[in-house]
């Protein structure tokens, strides 16, 4: 029996992490208590969520839409706020015990740093705000003594493989990866890939900017970078293994050459209840896999040359300092462009590569240089896509 209930912060509760997470929460009423929903500008769904779950707290982070929110919730007894500062200060108070950082990109990373400064747990599905800062997070997160959990498929399933493994030393680990819409394509198929094709995820339903990032693998060059930091491993211990069923979601391999895989169903409820429950494993009624509905699982290498992202991450993430950062900021201007159909798919590894390649490298960063490398970064590839 739990004496206290778990209180919940739900950053992004719109998005397609935020709404699995609601459906887990709403699951176990008796575990949970949801404290805080914000949005970016979905006002109508926030609203919608507002009333269905009825929590403390709700925070639109776009101000143009705080009166609409403030009025169709006139009549519930929930504080209403709009603004990026409030969804920092939220997550401040002590009813609130476990942050899901579900915001999408660098957006992410200001709430974080200031639930971690607040000691509390953060369930980290925000992986952008390791790959721009993990430096700094890691070193907030020690002083804080504030835990992260990774709700990121494979990461999660690196965290479960090393349950009871604390002193073991990790090897290497194995990132696995569906490959996406575009797995096995050549460049020069490459050039004429749509938007509406690069939007069409084989195993997983997810937001845009992530789906975007899996199909150019560039996903999964953040997730190495992400995993560098979450289980403090070198370059070199991070291996990518492309696995089209998505059934393993990642292995670790021991020093005694032992390999531990963690698998089912591609579902996100899985990790996101892990990672809001952890050390505790609910039941639940999510669908179970069935060996005999998959009588192959089958690997492949990542074709490197095609996918560039793979080593552009792996370069950023040796150069250290602000390079990620800046690898990021161009990204999330490149996806977006893409997203509105501005420059092509191809578009998207060149911008990262020309801006990695020629911003400045700041080491030793402190929040400022990140903030300033990420405006820098963003300018530049914003020239690059032909935005103003
Ligand atoms: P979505 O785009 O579906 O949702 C993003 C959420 O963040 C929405 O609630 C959105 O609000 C909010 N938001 C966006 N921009 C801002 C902003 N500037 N300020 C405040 N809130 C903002 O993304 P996902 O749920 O797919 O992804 C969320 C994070 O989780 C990403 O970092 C992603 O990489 C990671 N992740 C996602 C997985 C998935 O299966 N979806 C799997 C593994 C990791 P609004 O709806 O109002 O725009
Ligand atoms: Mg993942």
């Amino acid at each position: 029996m739990h004496v206290q209930k778990k209180g919940i912060a739900i950053l992004g509760s719109t998005g397609s992490i935020g709404t699995q997470a609601l459906e887990v929460i709403e699951s176990n009423p008796n575990y949970f208590d949801l404290q805080v929903l914000t949005a970016g500008s979905n006002v109508s769904l926030l609203i919608e969520q507002a009333k269905k779950y009825k929590p403390n707290t709700v925070v639109i982070a776009n101000e143009e839409k705080y009166l609409e929110l403030r009025n169709a919730l006139e009549d519930f007894d929930i504080h209403v706020y709009a603004g990026s500062d409030a969804l920092s200060q939220v997550v401040e108070s002590k009813e609130v015990h476990v942050v899901l950082t579900a915001l999408v990109g660098y957006a992410g990373l200001i709430p974080t740093i200031k639930a971690i400064e607040s000691r509390k747990t953060i369930a980290l599905a925000n992986k952008e705000t390791l790959v721009v800062a993990g430096e700094l997070i890691k070193k907030l997160a020690r002083k804080y003594q504030s835990n992260i959990y990774p709700v990121d498929s494979e990461h999660s399933a690196i965290f479960q493989c090393l349950m009871g493994e604390y002193k073991n030393p990790i090897e290497k680990i194995y990132l696995t990866a569906s490959g996406g819409p575009f797995r096995g394509y050549s460049l020069e198929q490459l050039k004429t890939v749509t938007l509406k094709q690069a939007l069409k995820h084989p195993n997983w339903s997810m937001g845009a900017k992530i789906t975007i990032d899996s199909a150019s693998m560039m996903n999964k060059g953040l997730e190495i970078i992400e995993a560098k930091w979450l289980f403090d491993l070198k370059e070199d211990q991070i291996d990518v293994i492309v696995h089209p069923q998505s059934i393993i979601h990642s292995i670790v391999q021991f020093e005694d050459g032992s390999m531990k895989a963690q698998m089912g169903l591609p579902d996100m409820k899985l990790p996101i209840q892990f990672a809001l429950t952890y050390p505790d494993r609910l039941p639940s009624t999510f669908p179970r896999f069935n060996f005999l509905d998959y009588p192959q699982l089958n690997f492949e290498k990542p074709d490197v040359e095609v996918f560039t992202s793979l080593s552009l991450a792996r370069e950023a993430m040796l150069m250290e300092g602000t390079a990620a950062c800046s690898l990021n900021a161009a990204n999330e201007i490149a996806v977006e462009a893409f997203l509105n159909e501005k420059i092509s798919f191809l578009d998207i590894l060149e911008v990262n590569e020309k801006v990695l390649k020629q911003i400045n490298n700041q080491t030793s960063p402190s929040l400022t240089d990140y903030i300033d490398a990420d405006k820098e970064a963003r300018n530049f590839a914003k020239k690059l896509c032909g935005i103003n």
